[in-house]
């Protein structure tokens, strides 16, 4: 079985839809609101569970109701929250997320005990680590800490997954410990200072960060797809054609759905395409980990696109 070792955060998320996002100041009149499991972390552990991987996570959570059910939700997904630990000097992170009637949403995170994750959290979860086909992390947690879970990552010959993610700028020395770097638009436009909003900019954008030699430099362009470059090679993956109601998680779909493919032995292009499908299903239902495929509907959906 693939084994998957996240770093990362875990949110309790809470959704309010709207007809449209508010300009600052405005008071807008929303309709339902909701409270779903989330944070980048959780997101992808939880998403390459579905998937059938076996997955750890390494995070912390505080001592409260929201930290409670985080773990449950995990455990539940078949996620192994051993090494999720309970601080008791911090609340559990929240994200308020605004989502509006074209799927668009803004996102206000505060990190909590995800802030307090530690060097030493992930020395304490190192066998979790070595023992995985691939190690997946975010930047939703300490940078400090990232680097460190990369680095031992790498010193065991794991397959290292980086999600730069939420948008962050990062020196060459943090993006050469990742053999894979997956970041959106938006977080290839802050790492590069390319403005990426089309296939041309996402090209330009892959080889300015492809100066490690990393072995993928993947980034996901929302309704268009993603690009990829390996090997000096580009490839252009279209998005399927979906009736998208809610973008939360579809990078994380993508990123845990390309990390356990890609872990498994499969090749770039049929980890894309696997990684391409499980975005575009994460967007045609609302919340983040609800709407996380499983590997059944993940494989019904590609044989149903095949025979399109
Ligand atoms: P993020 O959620 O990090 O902003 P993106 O919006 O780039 O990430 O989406 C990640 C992936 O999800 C895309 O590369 C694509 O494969 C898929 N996806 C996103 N939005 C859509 C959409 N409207 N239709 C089909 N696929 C989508």
């Amino acid at each position: 079985m693939t084994r998957i070792a996240v770093v990362g955060s875990l949110n309790m998320d809470l959704i309010i839809q709207t007809p449209r996002l508010p300009s600052p100041g405005e008071t807008v009149i929303g309709r339902e609101f909701i409270t779903a499991p989330g944070g980048k972390g959780a997101n992808q552990a939880v998403a390459a569970a579905r998937l059938g991987a076996h997955v750890e996570l390494i995070g912390r959570v505080g001592a409260d109701d929201f930290g409670r059910t985080l773990r449950e939700t995990c455990t539940l997904a078949n996620v192994n929250t051993k090494n999720v630990l309970i601080d008791d000097t911090a609340a559990t992170g929240v994200a308020i997320i605004q989502v509006d009637d074209s799927g668009q949403n803004t996102i206000v995170v505060a990190a909590g005990a995800n802030a307090r994750v530690t060097p030493a959290d992930v020395d304490a979860a190192r066998t979790a680590i070595t023992s995985s086909n691939a190690l997946v992390v975010q930047l939703e947690v300490p940078l400090v800490t990232v680097e460190h879970a990369l680095r031992l990552a790498r010193a065991a010959h794991v397959l290292t997954v980086l999600n730069p993610a939420p948008a962050q700028h990062l020196a060459p020395a943090v993006l050469a410990l990742a053999d894979i770097i997956i970041p959106n638009e938006s977080e290839a436009t802050r790492l590069t200072g390319i403005a990426v909003n089309d296939w041309a900019s996402a090209e330009s954008a892959a080889r300015a960060l492809n100066h490690n030699n990393a072995r993928a430099i993947i980034i996901t362009l929302g309704a268009r797809g993603a690009l990829a470059l390996a090997n000096n090679r580009v490839i252009r993956v279209p998005s399927f054609p979906v009736h998208a109601i809610d973008a939360t998680a579809a990078g994380d779909a993508f990123v845990a759905a390309f990390a356990v493919a890609f872990a498994a032995g499969q090749d770039l292009d049929r980890a894309l395409h696997e990684a391409n499908a499980a975005g575009a299903l994460a967007t045609t239902q609302l919340g983040a980990q609800p709407s996380l495929p499983t590997r059944a509907e993940l494989d019904a959906f590609l044989r149903q696109e095949s025979s399109r």
